[in-house]
C-alpha cells in the first residue's frame, strides 16, 4: 500500500530523511517512534505529499506520489492525517466540520453526508456533540471529531502524528479507544506516538528513526523486549 524506496529528503541543506526503505501492507498498522527532531512527521507527510522528498521512489496505493502527472488530490482524497492539534474549523458545528469535504470535494448531498458524518460520530463515541462548536468540546472529544472527519472521505489509509500529545492525561485512553478500534477493522494506519503502551499492544511493527533514518524495525514484541540499536535502547530507557 505504501511504498518508500530509497527516499531522501532534504530542507535546504538540512538532510531530514536518509535512504528510507519502508514497505506498508494494506491492513497493517505502523507505530513510528523516535526522539524529537528524527524526521517523524516529515516521513508521514511526504505520504500525501504535505511535504515533496528530493529523491527515491514513493508509491501509495499504486500511484506515485511525486510524480509530475500524479492528481494530488485524488491521493489525499484516500488518506486522512489526523494532528497534534485538532485543526477543526472553530466557526463550524462538529457536524459541519465532518461533512464540509465529503460534500466540497466528493459531491456528495447534504443529506447523506450527514448520514455518514453521523455514522463516524456515533462510531467514536459523541453522535450526540453533533451541533456544538468545537470550543464546547473537551480535547479528546474534538480529536475524536477529527477522526471521524478523517474517516468520513472513506479513505484506505489513516496517518495519525502524535494524536494524543496535546491532550489531558484522562483524555490519551477514548483517542487511543478509537484508534484501536479502527486498527481492529483492518484500516491501513501509520501512527507516530509516544504511547508505548498503544504501540505495544496495537502495532504491527514498530519503526525505529533517530536522525533522519529508520535505525530498526520489528515486530514489537522484540523491538520492545529486545531492541538490536544501542540507541533505540537509550530511547526506550529515557521513556520510563
Ligand atoms: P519529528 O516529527 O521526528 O520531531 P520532524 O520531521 O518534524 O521530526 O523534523 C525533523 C527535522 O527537520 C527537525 O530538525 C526540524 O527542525 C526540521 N524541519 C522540519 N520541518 C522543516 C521545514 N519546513 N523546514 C526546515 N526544517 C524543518
Ligand atoms: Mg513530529
Amino acid at each position: 500500500m505504501i511504498h518508500f524506496s530509497q527516499i531522501n529528503k532534504h530542507y535546504g541543506q538540512f538532510h531530514v530523511l536518509r535512504d528510507i526503505d519502508l514497505h506498508i501492507k494494506s491492513g497493517e498498522v505502523v507505530v513510528v517512534i523516535g526522539p524529537s527532531g528524527s524526521g517523524k512527521s516529515t516521513l508521514l507527510r511526504c505520504i500525501n505529499r504535505l511535504e515533496t522528498v528530493t529523491d527515491g521512489e514513493l508509491v501509495v496505493n499504486d500511484t506515485k506520489v511525486n510524480d509530475k502527472s500524479t492528481d494530488i488530490n485524488k491521493l489525499r482524497r484516500n488518506i486522512g492525517m489526523v494532528f497534534q492539534h485538532f485543526n477543526l474549523y472553530p466557526h463550524m458545528t462538529v457536524l459541519d466540520n465532518i461533512t464540509l469535504a465529503p460534500m466540497k470535494v466528493n459531491g456528495m448531498s447534504n443529506s447523506e453526508a450527514t448520514e455518514i458524518a453521523m455514522h463516524y460520530l456515533t462510531k467514536v463515541g459523541i453522535p450526540d456533540k453533533a451541533k456544538s462548536f468545537p470550543s464546547q468540546l473537551s480535547g479528546g472529544q474534538q480529536q475524536r471529531v477529527a477522526i471521524a472527519r478523517g474517516l468520513a472521505m472513506k479513505p484506505q489509509i489513516m496517518l495519525f502524528d502524535e494524536p494524543t500529545s496535546a491532550l489531558d492525561p484522562e483524555m490519551v485512553g477514548e483517542v487511543l479507544d478509537v484508534m484501536k478500534s479502527l486498527a481492529k477493522e483492518g484500516m491501513t494506519m501509520v501512527c507516530v506516538t509516544h504511547e508505548m503502551g498503544f504501540a505495544r499492544e496495537v502495532a504491527d511493527r514498530i519503526v525505529f528513526m533517530d536522525q533522519g533514518q529508520i535505525l530498526e524495525e520489528g515486530i514489537p514484541s522484540e523491538f520492545f523486549n529486545n531492541p538490536q540499536e544501542e540507541r533505540a535502547r537509550q530511547f526506550l530507557s529515557r521513556l520510563n
